[in-house]
């Protein structure tokens, strides 16, 4: 039973990938982009963007699902979707905030090709300051080219 509600916290963690694509692709990318615009092309000083509401977004169903999942003092799989949505939350900040933004400081001398091809993969993202003909929209899915890039400077790096 355990088992069977972790699968189905993985397979909700898995699925936020996509989720998280199609949001930004058509959501933060379309009609909420005023809310996203700042990410792109941040115009004020504040530590805070107005793409950070974001986090409300998953955030709250997120809490929602995880109360519904101990309703009457019993455990069902709602629990499990919930907090799949909230690793996955947790995930993106740790990588999108942290690590490829360096929001706060940390990996940032990292050498690991993941990461690297991650971050790259991202800041591709950005090159595009407008809502138009994006790519990369995905997060902790690295298209395998950037990958391959890293893994081929590692070696040069190693060469050398
Ligand atoms: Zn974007
Ligand atoms: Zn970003």
């Amino acid at each position: 039973m355990i088992l069977n509600y972790l699968l189905i916290m993985l397979a909700t963690f898995v699925i936020m990938e996509g989720v998280t694509w199609c949001t930004h692709r058509y959501v933060m990318h379309g009609f909420l982009w005023v809310l996203h615009a700042d990410h792109h092309d941040k115009d004020h000083d504040h530590v805070l963007e107005r793409n950070d509401s974001f986090f409300l977004v998953f955030g709250i169903p997120s809490f929602l699902l995880c109360l519904a999942g101990v309703r009457g003092g019993e455990v069902n799989a709602l629990l499990f979707i919930g907090l799949g949505v909230a690793l996955y939350g947790m995930a993106y900040v740790l990588v999108h905030d942290i690590f490829i933004h360096q929001r706060l400081k940390w990996l940032r001398q990292t050498k690991n090709p993941y990461f690297l091809a991650l971050r790259k993969a991202h800041k591709v993202h950005h090159k595009q300051l407008g809502k138009e003909d994006g790519e990369c929209f995905g997060m902790l899915f690295v298209p395998l080219r950037y990958f391959r890039e890293a893994l081929a400077y590692r070696r040069k790096v190693r060469a050398s």
